[in-house]
């Protein structure tokens, strides 16, 4: 059976920013296991029109990889993708890559101290260390609607986009008003002959100040990176200013939810409309969303948003609960993602045969993110309370990628053959998080969104303070909060 130092899962910007670290630092024992054929992760699997990143490029990317010929301030999602795969090759990843492989299961293996891995291919492989950058919005959230199967024309969800359904000419549906569809109802607008929002809770949507990077600022960003890194860090702030009324004082987030309503007060003429579209939660709680396109589309001849409410959805339309059949050629659902399922998929088994189902019964938890008591020599990447509603995870990934070099540096000082977190490490840490996020919006705006999804007593998926406060609580490795144990002594043969 094979042996590698490291196994590393998935290649979306967890994963690939993991390898090439591992690369950059002259650890060549890894292999990077990915299910698909190529590598990007969401910008792979997400390609519906008008699909982009709601972050700006500056920020979401690698700071140690930065793109002088960013097109957009916000990048779409092919240019993400182009850059994910020119990382790979860059850094010379690729050749550590097995694609089309997917774990099936990982099993901890407390005699050899090491993890077995059965891959989707049938082969086994065994590993020292395995970090997962799984990703969490990869299962599609279908909408519990009664009749979806029913429906006789096109179907599709935002993630699996149909690019062989023509929508020129056609009555289209989109249900839900979240970061996907916001994107999507602009584009389809344009080419459908009829399309119907059906909006459940409106979404407080901001200003996007997007622009094209003119062929000057590329040949400065080329000629002085300084200026390029100066734009990050300037992005940086403002994005950590916008998590104050988030994490802090939500009281504060009056101010956004200003901007927001001067931004819906501009682009919306018809005060009947704005009061359908204004939300009644604390902006922040759901995630906030920047679009200059979304407010005019609904303004269009061609487009109608309901807000009736969905009864079911019948073999020619969608009815609401109004009674109204709103007939269709074509359904898109623009409604998310299931966190849980995503986890459902992956089989690891810790110390004792525990599975991570049911160490995470309770909710999703992992010390700083990252690492799991009962499940040593395992690391997440953009795990439990990683997440952030107001900047890029890109930053968050490398903070948790540092913390996970710092701990392999751990492990060599110390010649440990196994690395755990204490079980008092993790459980202050979850007390620690639990007592931070009853203040924030997230819990206090009142609204109901995916990041409460598997939650426990707060959300399993947000961090509740700044993403800076992240970064330096990621810069050192603790070896207090950590059992680094030995490789254990042979067993002795018995004789016969
Ligand atoms: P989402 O934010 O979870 O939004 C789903 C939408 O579908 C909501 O409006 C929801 O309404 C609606 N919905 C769900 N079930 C419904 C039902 N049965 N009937 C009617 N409406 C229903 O999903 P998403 O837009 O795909 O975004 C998910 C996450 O992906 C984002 O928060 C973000 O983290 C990520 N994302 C990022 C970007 C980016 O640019 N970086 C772009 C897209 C997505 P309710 O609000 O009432 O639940």
């Amino acid at each position: 059976m094979r042996h590698h130092d490291i196994v590393v899962v998935g290649t979306g910007f967890a994963g690939l920013g993991m390898a090439i670290e591992l690369k950059r630092a002259g650890r060549e024992d890894f292999v990077v296991l990915e299910r698909a054929d190529a590598v990007g992760g969401t910008w792979r699997d997400n390609h519906y029109p008008g699909c982009g990143c709601d972050v700006p490029t500056p920020l979401y990317s690698y700071s140690f990889a930065p793109n002088p010929d960013w097109s957009y301030f916000y990048a779409r999602y092919d240019e993400l993708r182009d850059y994910l795969e020119d990382c790979t090759d860059h850094f010379g990843v690729r050749p550590h890559i097995r694609f089309s492989t997917e774990v099936v299961a990982a099993e901890w293996q407390e005699r050899e101290q090491r993890w077995r891995l059965a891959l989707s291919d049938g082969s086994e492989i065994t590993a020292r260390l395995v970090i997962g950058g799984f990703g969490g919005l990869n299962q599609p959230a279908e909408p519990d609607i009664p009749g979806l199967e029913s429906f006789a024309g096109a179907r599709m969800h935002s993630a699996g986009w149909d690019h062989d359904v023509p929508l020129e000419g056609k009555r289209v549906g989109v249900i839900g008003t979240g970061a996907s569809a916001v994107q999507i109802v602009p584009e389809v607008a344009r080419s459908a002959a009829r399309l119907h929002v059906f909006q459940r809770t409106p979404a407080w949507v901001f200003p996007k100040i997007d622009r094209r990077f003119s062929r000057l600022e590329k040949r400065m960003f080329r000629r002085f990176p300084a200026t390029q890194r100066l734009l990050r860090r300037a992005v940086f702030w403002f994005s950590e200013s916008v998590a104050f009324p988030i994490v802090k004082q939500p009281r504060a987030s009056r101010v956004l939810e200003l901007v927001a309503l001067s931004h819906m007060r501009r682009q919306v003429r018809d005060p009947a409309l704005r009061a359908r579209l204004r939300p009644s939660y604390r902006a922040g709680c759901k995630r906030m969303l920047p679009s200059n396109g979304f407010y005019p589309a609904l303004g269009r001849d061609n487009v109608e948003l309901v807000t009736a409410g969905i009864e079911r959805v019948e073999e020619n339309g969608v009815r609401t609960a109004d009674g109204e059949l709103h007939a269709l050629d074509v359904l898109v659902s623009a409604t998310g993602f299931d966190l849980e399922k995503a986890f459902e998929g992956v089989h690891l088994t810790g110390r004792g045969g525990i599975t991570i189902q049911e160490k995470w019964a309770e909710g999703f938890a992992a010390h700083r993110g990252t690492m799991v008591h009962g499940f040593p020599n395992l690391m997440f990447l953009s795990g439990p309370n990683t997440g952030t509603g107001s900047t890029s995870q890109v930053y968050m990934i490398q903070a948790q990628i540092r913390y996970v070099m710092e701990a392999l540096r751990a492990m060599d000082e110390h010649g440990a053959a196994e690395l755990e977190v204490t079980d008092a490490a993790y459980d202050s840490y979850q007390e620690w998080l639990w007592e931070r996020m009853q203040k924030t919006v997230w819990l206090t705006g009142g609204c109901n969104s995916w990041y409460l999804q598997g939650a426990g007593r707060g959300s399993g998926v947000l961090y509740p303070d700044w993403s800076s406060s992240f970064r330096r609580r990621m810069q050192s490795f603790r070896p207090d909060e950590h059992d680094l144990s030995p490789a254990r002594a042979p067993e002795p043969l018995v004789p016969a």
